[in-house]
C-alpha cells in the first residue's frame, strides 16, 4: 500500500488543508497520509506561530481519521525544513519499493523551482497536485515541460511504482487559505469558524494565537 505525505506550514491548518487530504484517502489505496508541518520553511514567509502550536492544531485536526498521522521530523530537526531532506529520510526508513505520493496544491508548484533539487523530487516520490481555486492552471513554462514529462492520467500509475509521476487533479478543493484564516482571526470574525476544524478553533482562542495581525508575509526566511 501507498503512503501519502502532505508537508506545509499549517499555520493554521483549515478546511481546504483537510478537504483534499480526504480526496486523497478517497482516491487512492494509501495505509496513511503523513501531515509534516516544516519548523522553518525555505521557501516562503515564517510562520506566525510556533511549530509547537501548529503541530499541535494539526493533531486535533486529525483525530478522527486514524489514517491521518502527524509525522514531526521536521519540526525535530534541526535548520531549515527543505523538503528533498524529508523525503530522502523518509525512503531510506521504508525502502525503495514502498509507494510515496506527495501532495501539493497547485499554488506550491508555480514555485517549485526555489525548493532545493526540485528535479530530484520524484526521485523519491510521486507528486500528487491538487488545482487550487482561484490559482492559474498556465505554469511557468519550464515548469510545464518538467510536468510533461512525468505526468500520468491514470492515477493506478501512483500504486504500481515507488516514485517518479505527476498527477493532477482538480478534485474538489475548498477556496480557503490560512493567510485568510489568520485575517478573520486576527479581527476576531466570527465566520473563520467555518473554515476550521472546532476543536483547531478552540485551541486558537484558548491560546490567544493570530491576535497580533504581525505582517510577516515580507520576512522570508534566510535559506
Ligand atoms: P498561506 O495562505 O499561509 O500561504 P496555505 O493555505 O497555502 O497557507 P500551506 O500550509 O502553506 O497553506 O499549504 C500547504 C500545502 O497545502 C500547499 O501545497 C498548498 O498548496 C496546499 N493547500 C493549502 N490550502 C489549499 C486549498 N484550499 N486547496 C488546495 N490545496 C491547498
Amino acid at each position: 500500500m501507498s503512503i501519502g505525505l502532505f508537508g506545509g506550514t499549517f499555520d493554521p491548518v483549515h478546511n481546504g488543508h483537510l478537504k483534499i487530504a480526504s480526496e486523497m484517502l478517497r482516491l487512492l489505496n494509501l495505509s496513511e497520509l503523513r501531515f509534516i508541518p516544516c519548523a522553518l520553511p525555505s521557501h516562503r514567509s515564517l510562520p506566525l506561530v510556533s511549530a509547537c502550536d501548529r503541530a499541535a492544531m494539526l493533531d486535533l485536526a486529525i483525530e478522527t481519521e486514524p489514517r491521518f498521522v502527524c509525522d514531526r521530523r521536521e519540526i525535530d530537526r534541526i535548520g531549515p525544513s527543505f523538503t528533498i531532506d524529508t523525503l530522502a529520510e523518509i525512503r531510506e526508513e521504508l525502502g525503495p519499493s514502498c509507494p510515496l505520493i506527495f501532495l501539493m496544491g497547485s499554488d506550491a508548484i508555480h514555485s517549485i523551482d526555489s525548493w532545493k533539487q526540485w528535479k530530484l523530487l520524484l526521485n523519491y516520490t510521486h507528486l500528487f497536485i491538487v488545482n487550487r481555486p482561484g490559482v492559474s492552471v498556465e505554469f511557468p513554462k519550464h515548469i510545464w515541460e518538467w510536468i510533461k514529462m512525468y505526468q500520468v492520467s491514470n492515477l493506478s500509475c501512483l500504486d504500481l511504482t515507488s516514485n517518479g509521476h505527476i498527477f493532477i487533479t482538480s478534485a474538489n478543493a475548498l477556496e480557503i487559505s490560512a493567510t485568510e484564516v489568520r485575517k478573520l482571526l486576527c479581527r476576531r470574525l466570527p465566520n473563520v469558524s467555518r473554515l476550521l476544524p472546532h476543536s483547531v478553533f478552540d485551541f486558537v482562542r484558548q491560546n490567544d494565537l493570530y491576535l497580533e495581525q504581525r505582517n510577516n508575509q515580507n520576512i522570508k526566511s534566510s535559506f
